[in-house]
């Protein structure tokens, strides 16, 4: 039921409850003091009283829809981050290809660094001591292998084929400095440094 009050024309206030139908008079009334027609008035009243509700309602409906609007914006916009990562990838795999290339040539340089300290070692001792120990030459092939595996940051076969060669060379260069000549029987120490220097950087 929607109290109505009706304020006529010739000064009568008169109120009563109806249930409006379509927001509207369900029926005719009329001044109880002049007898002149208030549905018109009735209308209007009950149309201000049921559209009084309507307005909160429908801003509220308009605030709630904006905050939707910008939280579903961003989404559309990762399409395009795909084409971001493709250049990044080809910087990283051309960074994987260069720095291959870099960890071999810093697996060389640590074999030349590992011999270097091998023959150091070998020699400085035929110094100190006087005492040629050919099997010394044992521990140029160790130190060979674990400067390049340590400086390559791993092992391959190229890596071991290359640090034994460089020991062989190592080795012998040192045998040669100590006796003046190349003692057959130092093959072994050759050949057992030149060994170890493969398979400590090739595993
Ligand atoms: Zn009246």
């Amino acid at each position: 039921m929607t109290p109505v009050k009706i304020e006529c024309g010739c000064g009568q206030n008169y109120a009563f409850d109806v249930e409006p139908v379509n927001g509207r008079m369900p029926s005719a009334v009329a001044c109880p003091s002049c007898g002149v027609d208030g549905t018109a008035a009735a209308d209007d009243f009950i149309a201000r009283s049921m559209t009084v509700p309507t307005p909160v309602a429908a801003p509220a409906a308009v605030r709630l829809a904006p905050p939707a609007v910008p939280t579903y914006n961003p989404p559309p916009a990762p399409p395009p981050l795909p084409a971001t990562p493709r250049p990044s990838q080809r910087y990283i795999s051309a960074a994987e290809s260069s720095s291959s290339e870099f960890n071999l040539g810093m697996g060389i340089l640590g074999a030349f660094l590992g011999a270097l300290v091998g023959v150091g070692a070998m020699y400085g001792f035929f110094l100190a001591v006087g005492f040629r120990f050919p099997l010394l030459g044992v521990g140029i092939g160790v130190l060979t292998g674990f400067g390049a595996k340590i400086l390559y940051k791993g092992t391959s076969n190229t890596l071991g084929i290359i640090s034994s060669s460089i020991a062989l060379v190592a080795v012998v260069g040192t045998l040669f400095l100590m006796y003046g000549e190349f003692p057959i029987i130092s093959i072994i120490s050759v050949v057992v440094s030149v060994s170890m220097a493969y398979r400590i950087a090739a595993n």
